[in-house]
């Protein structure tokens, strides 16, 4: 018998491979079955070419096989089969030589978990196998050789006997230890779990053996145990089959299967692509928003499959951040099954199925949004706020993805309506989409800011997320109309003799306002006639890059405590408290000094805003009771 050592390469990544810590051993049975399933389609292709060989699809299958009494699983398959010198070459040497290159570089970078980071093949079985032994007879050939190691000491190889051709792995499973139960790896219901994790949809059959229970022959109630062979893979993945050949009912099974979500999915997209990169998808709009979704735990991403073999759970890299909350799979039989997500990141082909994949979805949407409205509804009240941060996030620069897919609720239409809806009720004149920000619409109908507005028939779109102005600040427009707050400055209405009188009251009540600004420094920056009150007799209007909503949603959050927006009180010179004012301007300064404090906080209030002394507000409001 030969004893040879590993090449040294191999000697060192076996090494580590067999004594890092993983977090994700059971994937040696995926690496063993794929290669299992490789084997076969070797003869597969070889009879579609050679007429010598009758291909019968019922003699081609993968049978898993534990003995606990032993210790011992067994993987055999009915594939080609390796010859001597095969073994050596195939099992002797790591193929990939540019993983090592690559771990190296990686693990001093932050010792990542190695497996997770580039996919191992049949050097798996070492991380729950203290001995590994394959016996395998090539195609075509009359001797059947047995190749075996204990790891990374070397192998040995010898001829022996084995009637079929074919190749069996024999692990010797490895010996509990405190933190692992490697016995596991020989129990029913966890091969059959991790086989139908990783390997459902493997072509050929994974049969196994299988415990079941059934009455004893001509007893009532008592029950025997017996073995029954079982295919454990379901073999044709779903989104293999023909899209005609498939009900609703079959994707949201599916969709259920994965547990994608408690509810039904809103939209299910199918889609096979073939070209430069060729892939089939089946995608998942969820109706209700996972209840992690807004939070640091939630994780994106799409199961990605090269050819039927799970290669990642989550592949955060297939979604943009604003579509996050889709699920689904992507099986692209382009990509190799050993790649790491390092190495994923800069993949051009999962690059290219990341961008048709996003492209697909925006479709997607607007066609839910033009065909089926309530059904898009119901998707933007559970992830309308994650396509608001889209457009917030990267310095705006998905605008032009998602800018088509926004909707707020319309001061008009009294429903959700999008920005090109708004657009087209435009009139020649309005120069601005016109928004008010508030908690919820009950609150903002009753903001002073709108009257005018209102009155004049403009629509107004109501913000109450927090995100929204932030977003619509950074679109900035919207197919050139720009976007106007009814709180700023200037509302850009025709300006009619209404206007006059307001700069002209400006004027004349000049010092006044200069009084009433002496005694609100620090809190406005300004005291003005407002062109905008019809029946309210204060509000706050606000200059400057800051809104008064932005200022308080930036204040919740910590260390903005000093956030302040520039405001501006503005007074409704009809109203008669305004005659009051004047009159207390002239006669009284402490009358003058009461008032402008209660209309100050009257304005903080409609604004949602904290009195900043509550007690002096109220002492106040009783004086003038006095
Ligand atoms: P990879 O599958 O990426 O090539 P592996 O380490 O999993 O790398 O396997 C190395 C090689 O060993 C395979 O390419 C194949 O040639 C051979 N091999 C492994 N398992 C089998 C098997 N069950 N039947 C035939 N050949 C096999
Ligand atoms: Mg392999």
């Amino acid at each position: 018998m030969e004893r040879k050592e590993f090449k040294a390469e191999s000697k060192r990544l076996l090494d580590l491979m067999i004594n890092s810590i993983y977090t994700h051993r059971e994937i040696f049975l995926r690496e063993l079955i794929s290669n299992a399933s490789d084997a076969i389609d070797k003869i597969y292709y070889k009879a579609l070419t050679d007429n010598s060989l009758n291909f019968k699809k019922d003699d081609y299958y993968i049978r898993v096989e534990s003995d606990k009494n032993n210790k011992i699983l067994k993987i055999s398959d009915t594939g080609i089969g390796m010859t001597k010198e095969e073994l050596e070459n195939n099992l002797g040497v790591i193929a990939k030589s540019g993983s090592l290159s690559f771990k190296k570089e990686n693990e001093l970078k932050d010792g990542y978990d190695i497996i997770g980071q580039f996919g191992v093949g049949f050097y798996s079985a070492f991380m729950v196998a203290d001995t590994v032994t394959v016996i395998s007879k090539a195609l075509g050939s009359d001797e059947a050789y047995k190749w075996e190691s204990e790891g990374v000491e070397g192998y040995t190889i010898e001829a022996c006997e084995k009637d079929t051709v074919g190749t069996d792995i024999i692990l010797k499973i490895k010996a509990n230890t405190e933190d692992e139960n490697f016995d596991e790896y020989l129990e029913e219901y966890k091969l059959k779990s991790i086989i139908k994790k990783y390997s459902d949809f493997i072509r050929y059959p994974i049969k196994m053996d299988v415990t079941r229970s059934r009455l004893k022959e001509g007893t009532e109630n008592e029950y025997e145990d017996y073995t029954e062979e079982q295919t454990i893979n379901s073999m044709v993945p779903i989104w293999k089959k023909n899209k005609n050949e498939l009900t609703q009912e079959d994707y949201e099974k599916f969709y259920s299967e994965k547990h994608y979500g408690f509810d039904k999915p809103i939209k299910y997209i199918h889609t096979s692509v073939e070209g430069v990169i060729s892939y089939n998808a089946i995608l998942f709009i969820p109706e209700k928003t996972p209840y992690d979704f807004y939070t640091k735990e939630y994780e994106k991403g799409l199961e990605l499959y090269s050819n039927g073999v799970l290669i990642m759970n989550k592949c955060a890299d297939l979604l943009p951040d604003y579509f996050g909350f889709v699920k689904g799979i992507v099986d692209s039989e382009d990509l190799s099954l050993n790649i790491s997500r390092e190495i994923l990141q800069h993949d051009r082909q999962l690059k290219l199925i990341a961008k048709n994949i996003k492209t697909k979805i925006k479709s997607e949407l607007e066609s839910l949004l033009k065909n089926e409205r309530d059904k898009y509804e119901k998707f933007y009240q559970s992830f309308g706020r994650q396509l608001k941060y889209g457009i917030y996030s990267e310095f705006g620069s998905n605008k032009d993805v998602l800018q088509d897919l926004l909707m707020f609720y319309s001061s008009k239409e009294k429903k959700m309506v999008t920005l090109d809806e708004y657009i087209s009720r435009m009139t020649a004149e309005q120069k601005y989409i016109y928004y008010a920000a508030g908690e919820s619409i009950e609150r903002i109908e009753k903001l002073p800011q709108t009257e005018l507005l209102l009155d004049k028939g403009y629509e107004i779109l109501y913000f109450t997320d927090d995100v929204d102005e932030f977003a619509i600040r950074m679109l900035m427009t919207y197919k050139e109309k720009e976007f106007k707050s009814v709180s700023s400055g200037d509302l850009g209405i025709e300006q009619d003799e209404n206007e006059n009188n307001s700069s002209q009251d400006d004027k004349e009540n000049k010092e006044l306002f200069e009084s009433m600004k002496k005694l609100l420094a620090g809190k406005v920056k300004d005291v003005r006639v407002s062109k905008r009150l019809k029946n309210h007799p204060v509000c706050l209007s606000n200059e400057g890059e800051l809104s008064i909503e932005m200022e308080k949603i930036l204040k919740a959050m910590p260390n903005n405590e000093n956030i302040k927006a520039d405001k501006i009180l503005e007074i409704n010179a009809n109203h008669q408290v305004f005659k009051a004012l004047k009159e207390a301007f002239e006669k009284d300064k402490d009358k003058l000094n009461l008032y402008t404090d209660l209309l100050y906080n009257q304005a903080l209030l409609i604004e949602g805003l904290p009195i900043e002394d509550p007690v002096e507000f109220t002492n106040n409001m009783c004086k003038i009771m006095l």
